[in-house]
């Protein structure tokens, strides 16, 4: 049996970063994606990448920015990797020729974000992610980088050890199931933003990889933290970039005024995400908004720079809002969007199961802690893709024992079967809609694990998500087929989500304070003497979610002193 180097689940910029660095240090590398490389949710992102490029910019601040916005409960050992690598990883994919906006000098350009102390993300338009993605995907096509495409993942899977060997997953296109072996595997598979009902994410972000990483006893932390984005469009949750008011729009309520001066009177529209989305919420609960919205209002911009740099943006708002932001202002709401927890991993993506690595959204890592920076995320791809690569290539090379690899079990694949078997065979007729469910959770989801959340709240979540699961027991499809069978596939994403929204809520009930993202009505102030700790989500032998905690990673004797966060 032909068994891979490397074996990377995700084909966005993180899996394909990670794969470069496979490819040309001479291993054999396979990437395994449910959708074409170029549909991952990558390639949506707009607004651009973090990275202390300009002379006047030092990366130390932004490792600062960084530890502050994360609420100081990021692990400093990432963060500074992170900002400090920020450079050459951008300049890295300027190397392979990806098209950033220029200055007139012909450097860089970049453009101010919220949270940060200096304009420092680079950016390609409003299209980053596309030019990023498309950047790795001709090298992954140039390196004739082996690509498992349109294959689901449906379980990794462990030799005697407890090693990860490889994993079990399904051809889309036949239905048939294959174990693909491997001496190390990749989880990067994203995020779970799909857990809400109103969300930014693409179809896909039902954090497979997360759930079934959990399955197979890697530790999930920091679950609780998840990022509302002040400006997603009030109908569809479609994002409108940070960098809309990186290039100076207003937040502005129903009575045509701005009023970001009353929560961060220095930052104002440009204070991080948790904290303009809370302003949000609470202006549109005093009756400032306009059918659950508030407005974001760029028409001072003028019709040629929005021409210029918003293209995508100003499309967008006609396409799915029907307003023309050169002429009116945009409908606007906090939206689920990114998902700051995931699987814990150390510095350069290592697990608690060996072999089994993670980066990307589907990680912890934690370089963003309780509340991400906006514009860091692409760059937490690039840098950890590139390092977590390096790392695979230094284990395969220097520690990995051959013998491994002949002790898998011969019925690595019979719980895969049984699952599919049974969501298969569940008559019609006294079993429940995957679409019901999915309602009800994305819907509990929203409004009782939101950006508000106090204890009563979240109990009637995860009242309501305990129903679901129990449901989910009786879950059937009417597609009993194998060829692309979409309702099958969709099933299983669900189940996924189930258990993610499960260890979400548990983690949120657990922290009794508020910081970050996650802001409990009861306990409105930080609390670092008891919480500045990760939340640890796992299985354990019974199969049930517990959770622990384990301690930030400091650095220097904790030289990012906690102190109060304003903006
Ligand atoms: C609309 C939007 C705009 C954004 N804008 C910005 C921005 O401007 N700047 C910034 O820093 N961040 C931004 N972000 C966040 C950032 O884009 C993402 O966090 C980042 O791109 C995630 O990359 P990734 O490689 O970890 O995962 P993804 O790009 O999400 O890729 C996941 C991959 O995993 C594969 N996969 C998943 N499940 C399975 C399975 N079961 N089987 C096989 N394959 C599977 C998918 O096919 C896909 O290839 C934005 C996010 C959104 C949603």
């Amino acid at each position: 049996m032909k068994i891979h180097d490397i074996l990377i689940v995700g084909a966005g910029l993180t899996g394909l970063r990670a794969a470069f660095e496979g490819i040309t240090a001479d291993l054999d590398v396979a990437v395994l994606t449910k959708v074409h490389p170029l549909r991952s949710h990558s390639c949506a992102a707009q607004g651009g990448v973090n990275a202390a490029i300009d002379k006047d910019d030092d990366w130390r601040d932004h490792a600062y920015d960084t530890v502050k916005g994360a609420d100081f409960i990021g692990d400093e050992d990432s963060i500074e990797l992170m900002c400090k690598e920020a450079p050459q990883a951008v300049l890295d994919l300027d190397d392979l020729g990806c098209p950033f906006s220029r200055n007139e000098d012909g450097s860089i350009a970049q453009r101010a974000f919220g949270g940060a102390s200096f304009a420092r993300t680079a950016y390609a338009a409003d299209r980053t992610g596309h030019a990023m993605l498309h950047t790795l995907w001709e090298q992954a096509i140039k390196h004739g980088t082996h690509i498992y495409q349109e294959y689901h993942l449906l379980k990794i899977i462990k030799n005697k050890l407890g090693h990860a060997c490889g994993v079990v997953a399904m051809e889309i296109a036949t239905g048939k199931l294959e174990v693909i072996r491997a001496k190390t595997v990749l989880i990067a598979t994203g995020g779970y933003g799909r857990v809400y009902k109103a969300n930014t994410n693409a179809m896909i972000n039902t954090g497979d990889g997360i759930a079934l990483a959990m399955k197979a006893g890697a530790n999930l932390a920091d679950l609780e933290f998840v990022q509302f984005h002040p400006t997603g469009l009030k109908t569809s949750g479609i994002l409108i970039s940070e960098g809309v008011r990186g290039e100076g729009a207003y937040l502005i309520g129903k009575d045509g005024k701005r009023f970001m001066s009353k929560y961060a009177p220095n930052k104002l529209e440009l204070a991080s995400r948790d904290v303009v989305s809370r302003s949000e919420a609470m202006e549109i609960m005093a009756g400032n908004g306009v059918d659950g919205a508030v407005f974001l209002d760029v028409r001072h911009l003028g019709r040629d720079l929005i021409l210029e740099r918003l293209p995508q943006i100003r499309q967008l708002s006609i396409d799915f809002e029907g307003v023309d932001p050169v002429d009116k202002p945009i409908p606007v709401r906090p939206t689920c969007h990114y998902t700051m927890g995931g699987i814990r991993t150390e510095k350069l993506g290592q697990t608690n199961v060996k072999g089994l690595y993670s980066a990307g959204e589907a990680s912890c890592t934690s370089v963003h802690g309780a509340n991400r920076l906006g514009a860091n995320s692409l760059l937490e791809t690039i840098v950890f893709g590139k390092f977590v690569g390096k790392e695979m290539v230094r284990f395969i090379k220097q520690d990995y024992i051959q013998q491994e690899d002949l002790t898998v079990d011969e019925d690595v694949c019979k719980d895969t079967v049984e699952l599919l078997n049974k969501i298969k065979n569940q008559s019609s007729e006294s079993g429940i809609r995957p679409a019901i469910l999915r309602e009800k959770l994305t819907e509990a989801m929203n409004k009782f694990v939101g950006v508000f959340r106090n204890e009563e709240l979240l109990a009637q979540g995860l009242e309501k998500i305990l129903e679901v699961k129990a449901d989910f027991e009786k879950v059937c499809v009417d597609d009993k087929s194998d060829c692309f069978n979409t309702d099958l596939l969709t099933t299983l994403e669900l189940g996924n989500l189930i258990l993610l929204a499960e260890a979400t809520v548990k983690s949120a009930l657990e922290r009794k304070e508020s910081r970050g993202a996650h802001t409990r009505e009861e306990y409105p102030a930080r609390d670092d003497e008891n919480y500045r700790k990760h939340t640890i989500a796992s299985i354990n032998d019974k199969g049930h979610v517990v959770i622990s905690y384990e301690p930030v990673r400091l650095v220097n004797n904790d030289r990012y002193k906690p102190v109060e966060r304003v903006y």
